[in-house]
């Protein structure tokens, strides 16, 4: 039974420098046709039966926000129309500071929306500027001030380090401020360089200087101490909750469940098959108006692959994989199913399997890629 579904919203004011996600700016004109888009696709799924009720329903982007408070109701309008939604579901929206204000924001809690994640990035406006984003560090504080005024009381803002120009104290400060608001949920991530970027190109040709690989390992330092001073505790390997207000939407890409992907560029995990929309915006709705599908990849989930993506994702939580579920899903123990391997990173106090989990040590936890490279 599928209980999670993500809404894709590609509309953003601006694209930010080190952006790599299905985003756009200047598709403004869109918005209107991408939404009766989004219905119908909705509404194809839901015909698609053995759907509900939906546990989490997870708006995110590009910038959700962007959209006219109208479009936002129409589509979450028809979440509750087509499906049975449970009475405590999650109901997240992702929200750069530069695009809320207090009516959409009481609009969003009237709709049902009961999460939002703000991209909030840096409270240092000199990074901010280097990164392409369209707000300063006063407006999100402000756009965190007016959520919980609007009545959102899960609450979560995303902190990016290694950004070029940060150091350690700069870093500390933004993590302080963000921290002081006394908010549930933290998601720190460290920038990634990605190909094709203007931020790749402005690092390649020394325009931008990245913090180097000591000055990273002291900002995760900071985020461990801070955020366990604050009572955040870290459950997943970029995200930090206070008891009862993890993600429960992220958490089903971890536990590796399916779910249901709407809008262009979205990814569904249904029936042991894995399929990828158009990423095109202007496309995915040419199609869903000539009545076609937007499908544009399809694969089945060969039963070792998914086993080894549960345990892959699983490892990020803090918590680990239940071995326990493992074996009952596939039939695999990973002892067995990786044999040398994952006697030698128990060995190098690596992965440790304890209480019924397999887990990353502390250790593993700072060499997660590696770690997980060589399980995939
Ligand atoms: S707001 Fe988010 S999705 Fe939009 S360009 Fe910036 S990083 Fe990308």
């Amino acid at each position: 039974m599928v209980t999670a579904l993500y809404i894709h919203i590609p509309f953003c004011a601006a694209k930010c420098s080190y952006c790599s996600f299905n985003s756009y700016a200047g598709l403004e004109g869109l918005q209107s046709k991408y939404v009766d888009s989004l219905c119908a696709e909705l509404k194809k799924m839901a015909s698609e039966g053995d759907i509900g009720p939906l546990r989490t329903i997870f708006m995110g982007g590009g910038t959700p926000t962007l959209l006219h408070g109208s479009l936002l109701d129409t589509v979450l309008s028809s979440c509750f129309a087509l499906f049975s939604v449970a009475p405590d579901a999650e109901i997240s929206i992702e929200a750069n500071p530069g695009t809320v204000d207090r009516e959409k924001l009481d609009l969003l809690r009237k709709l049902g929306v009961n999460r939002i994640s703000l991209g909030v990035q840096s409270f240092n406006d000199q990074e901010l500027a280097r990164i392409g984003r369209i707000h300063s560090g006063t407006e999100a504080t402000r756009a965190v001030h007016m959520a919980r005024a609007a009545g959102f009381n899960n609450l979560s803002i995303d902190l990016m380090y290694g950004l070029p120009g940060q150091n350690p104290g700069s870093w500390q400060t933004s993590l302080e401020t963000g921290i002081s608001l006394g908010l549930n949920h933290l998601s720190l991530y460290q920038l990634t360089v990605e190909e094709g970027t203007p931020l790749e190109r402005m690092v390649r040709e020394d325009r931008l200087q990245l913090p180097d690989d000591d000055e990273v390992a002291v900002m995760d330092a900071v985020s461990a101490e801070l955020t366990a001073a604050a009572g955040l505790f870290q459950y997943e390997i970029s995200n930090y909750a206070q008891p009862e207000y993890q993600c429960r939407h992220n958490i089903t890409y971890w536990e590796n469940r399916e779910y249901m992907g709407v809008g262009s560029g979205a990814v569904s995990c249904l029936h042991g098959c894995r399929r990828r929309n158009i990423a095109d915006p202007e496309q995915y709705c040419r199609l869903l108006e000539a009545g076609e599908s937007v499908i544009i990849e399809e694969e089945t989930l060969e039963s070792d692959a998914s086993f080894r993506e549960s345990v892959i994702m699983g490892l990020r939580l803090n918590k680990g994989v239940s071995v326990g579920q493992l074996e009952n899903r596939y039939g695999l123990l990973p002892e067995k199913y990786y044999g040398d391997l994952f006697k030698q990173l128990v060995a190098d106090g690596l992965l440790e399997q304890r209480s019924g989990y397999l887990r990353l040590t502390a250790r593993g936890r700072v060499f997660a890629n590696q770690v997980m490279a060589e399980l995939v």
